[in-house]
């Protein structure tokens, strides 16, 4: 993170932030960043170019990351956050505490729809860090995709 990116609370306070993830967001975020930029670089992403990369904290510590793999097929192509998501999830850890999301300096990486529900299925109240090209919002995944369905849906009384 440099001094000059601006942080944007959106819907989630910082003190909101830390309850949720289990740390400051400036921390969050000095971890998250250079593991999320790594793997970023390593995006394939031959037909848009728009590379993204993704860094998922889990609830014992560690970092899961992903980044978008395209597809000649255009629809089958994965975004970063569901690449980190199924990482995560392929080792075990269901427990997710925060995800930072970059892609190249300048541009914004506001999670898609698809994402939005992917990730709710773990934390429908996760805490969402996305570049906007001047900086970074903080929000969370419930301000994101309010009155999502997830796994309460199927045993809500009918
Ligand atoms: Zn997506």
């Amino acid at each position: 993170m440099q001094s000059k990116d601006r942080i944007h609370f959106e819907g989630i306070s910082a003190e909101e932030f830390r309850n949720r993830a289990g740390m400051d967001v400036s921390e969050f975020l000095e971890l998250a960043l250079p593991k999320a930029r790594e793997v970023r670089d390593e995006a394939y992403a031959p037909y848009s170019g728009f590379r993204v990369g993704a860094a998922l904290l889990v609830e014992d510590g560690q970092i899961f990351c992903g980044a978008n793999v395209e597809n000649a097929s255009y629809g089958l192509a994965i975004c970063a956050e569901r690449s980190a998501a199924t990482a995560a999830v392929s080792r075990g850890s269901r427990g997710f505490k925060a995800i930072a999301i970059v892609g190249a300096d300048g541009v914004g990486t506001a999670p898609c729809g698809t994402c939005r529900q992917f990730l709710s299925e773990f934390n429908a109240q996760l805490p969402v860090v996305y570049a906007t090209g001047e900086g970074y919002t903080v929000t969370a995944v419930d301000r994101l995709l309010p009155d999502a369905f997830g796994p309460a849906s199927f045993s809500a009384e009918r």
